[in-house]
């Protein structure tokens, strides 16, 4: 199964990823957790995507596509994958597009969480993370347990104002994507409100 997890930020595209993967025994691709990895390691890709990142900006293709490219290398992503965050520009998709081609392979589909830009502020603002595991909470909607709340981190990036740069990042850049999945038939939508159980249930039933 190779699949696209498309959705403004703060849809759920990680929480409904770490829901799915045990299901589908597929990778998840998360370009954002690599970037993350690499700010913490404090390499030059880390140090170049951190200035974007904090931004609220995207960061740059070329450094994106190659990361992107060198991952699908990996013998784990030749089963199939879910990615998550990417592609986000039209640039990132054609090059998609042509890697897979070069492998022989297809995408089987698009799956766009859609959540209204008025819910979005306070899903990001409220994420935090568990640094040991990885799991994302929600101060409100999803709180950690007591035994976990002391560590939970928050995101530089999730602050108001940079949310509010991503929002017009993705509108101005990742939205217009879709059409173009869409013209091939692979969108599914699916309403990302309600809980996140209603969510993975609208998901599954995409899926199947
Ligand atoms: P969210 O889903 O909350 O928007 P991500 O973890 O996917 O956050 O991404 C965090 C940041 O990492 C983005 O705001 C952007 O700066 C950078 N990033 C992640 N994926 C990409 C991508 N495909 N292209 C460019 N920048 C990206
Ligand atoms: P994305 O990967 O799309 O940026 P996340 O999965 O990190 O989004 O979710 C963003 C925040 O919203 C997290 O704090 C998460 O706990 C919370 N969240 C996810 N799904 C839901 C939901 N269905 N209802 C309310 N909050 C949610």
């Amino acid at each position: 199964m190779r699949l696209i997890f498309m959705g403004p930020p703060g849809a759920g595209k990680g929480t409904q990823a770490a829901r799915l993967l045990s299901a589908f025994g597929v990778c998840h691709i998360s370009t954002g957790d690599m970037f993350r990895a690499a700010v913490k390691a404090g390499t030059p890709l880390g140090l170049q995507a951190q200035r974007h990142m904090s931004a609220g900006e995207l960061v740059p293709d070329a450094v994106t596509i190659g990361l992107v490219r060198e991952r699908l290398k990996q013998p784990d992503a030749q089963r199939g994958f879910l990615l998550d965050g990417f592609p986000r520009t039209v640039p990132q998709a054609e090059a998609l597009a042509a890697a897979l081609e070069a492998d022989g392979v297809a995408l089987d589909g698009v799956l766009v969480l859609e959540v209204p830009d008025a819910y979005i502020v306070e899903r990001i603002v409220g994420r935090r993370t568990d640094p040991e595991t990885g799991t994302i909470y929600h101060v409100r909607f999803d709180p950690p347990p007591a035994a976990i709340a002391a560590r939970v981190v928050q995101r530089k990036d999730d602050a108001e104002e940079v949310v509010r740069e991503r929002l017009a990042a993705y509108h101005a850049q990742t939205a217009p994507i879709v059409p173009i999945y869409e013209a091939r038939g692979l969108v599914r939508r699916v309403d990302g409100l309600g809980t996140p159980d209603e969510v993975t249930a609208r998901i599954q039933a995409v899926l199947a």
